[in-house]
């Protein structure tokens, strides 16, 4: 297809596609749909090789969040049962990310819920960064606390976070109908604050939350012009109690043709797969890794993942390998500022489903396990 082949080669050349070509990317029919993989998997294995890059999130505080996206289980008014709970101590925060590293995992994402962290709370995270480091020689740290204030992501820096996530989810024409209560350039500030301080940028996106094609292509765009150093795509998870509970619009070829366009346009950015993986991947999962060189290990912020021993093994399965501390993430011409080897956490507030190309799903709640396990209990966590 002479789509594909224009996309491999501005790939390869780190050239941003036309909105036309990512458009059509995700109009490809499903009997294309491998041809779509094969040729973004092209572009992925020439900057990231076989590498997959394990993350693993620690949700520092969870629940009773002020603000209102609506795709989240942690806003305001939500009633889903989620686990809520106040500041994870440093050492209880260790202890949950001392799990996913000896998982696998490289980064660990210190994400807590609400609209912004207090200076009170910047230092809390910054003792965590503290305990993190002195006891495990080479992790990454990234921090997601939502939106800062002038000289947070400075001090985040001085206490020895790597990166900082704060994703755009959506296109700035849509971003109103599912936040009310921050902007969608409060959240573009907040990206140019921590790229400001030399913190690697990580800004992602959710889809499934009923958005069109051309929103999609709004997003991913947006976020090529911010220049993050990883892109987190999360896929909706419709949480009984959200008012996107009803959202179930994402089929995993749906999927699959997102995260190839968004490798078309972020070509050589750490692609990750993010909140509803196994919920909208389902047994296609691996087909993903042709794509994506980073995922999370075991379980969401307040959603359950599948097993990490199953992760570690779909990566092994699929032919792929797990990337160590010795190796940077980013290719050489990305890797001089930040931490080196760049990319972001977890997205404050999991997500979503999608509509457009493919039928619809019919909703599957039983997907949806909330998180019971881990930080904020007293049961092992899942890495
Ligand atoms: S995404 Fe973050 S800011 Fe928005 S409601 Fe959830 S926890 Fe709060």
């Amino acid at each position: 297809m002479d789509l594909l082949n224009t996309l491999v080669d501005k790939g390869l050349r780190r050239e941003t596609p036309t909105r036309a070509e990512a458009l059509a990317v995700l109009a490809t029919s499903d009997d294309d749909l491998l041809d779509v993989v094969a040729a973004a998997g092209k572009v992925r294995r020439h900057w990231f090789g076989r590498r997959v890059k394990l993350n693993y999130l620690v949700n520092l505080k969870s629940g009773l969040c002020p603000e209102d996206c609506s795709y989240c289980s942690q806003r305001l008014g939500s009633k889903a049962d989620i686990l809520k709970y106040t500041w994870l101590k440093p050492d209880e925060a260790s202890q949950a990310a001392a799990a996913g590293l000896a998982g696998g995992a490289k980064r660990v994402c210190l994400v807590a819920s609400g609209r912004g962290p207090t200076d009170r709370d910047v230092d809390r995270v910054s003792d965590t960064i503290k305990a993190i480091k002195e006891r495990h020689e080479g992790v990454e740290v990234c921090a997601c606390l939502g939106l800062l204030s002038d000289g947070q992501a400075e001090r985040l820096r001085e206490a020895g976070a790597d990166a900082y996530n704060h994703n755009l989810n959506t296109s700035e024409s849509t971003y109103g109908d599912i936040t009310t209560t921050h902007t969608y350039a409060d959240r573009v500030d907040t990206v140019h604050k921590a790229h400001a301080a030399g913190l690697s940028a990580c800004s992602g996106l959710i889809a499934g939350m009923g958005e069109s094609d051309e929103d999609l292509v709004d997003v991913v765009f947006s976020l090529r012009e911010l220049d993050p150093d990883s892109v987190p795509v999360n896929f909706l998870i419709p949480f009984e109690g959200t008012p996107l509970a009803k959202e179930w619009n994402l089929t995993p070829q749906r999927c699959l043709r997102i995260l190839a366009m968004v490798r078309f346009v972020c070509p050589d950015v750490e692609v990750r797969i993010a909140g509803g993986r196994e919920v909208h991947l389902r047994t296609m999962q691996p087909l993903a890794l042709h794509l994506a060189n980073s995922i999370f290990l075991g379980d969401y912020l307040t959603s359950e993942g599948q097993a990490g021993k199953a992760d570690l093994e779909m990566i092994t399965d699929a032919g792929f390998e797990v990337e160590g501390t010795d190796r940077v993430t980013l290719p050489e011409h990305r890797a001089g500022g930040g931490c080196g080897s760049h990319e972001g956490g977890g997205a404050c507030g999991p997500a979503a489903a999608d509509s457009c190309g493919s039928a619809a799903e019919e909703a599957r709640p039983d997907l949806v396990a909330v998180r019971r396990r881990g930080a904020g209990t007293d049961l092992a966590p899942n890495a």
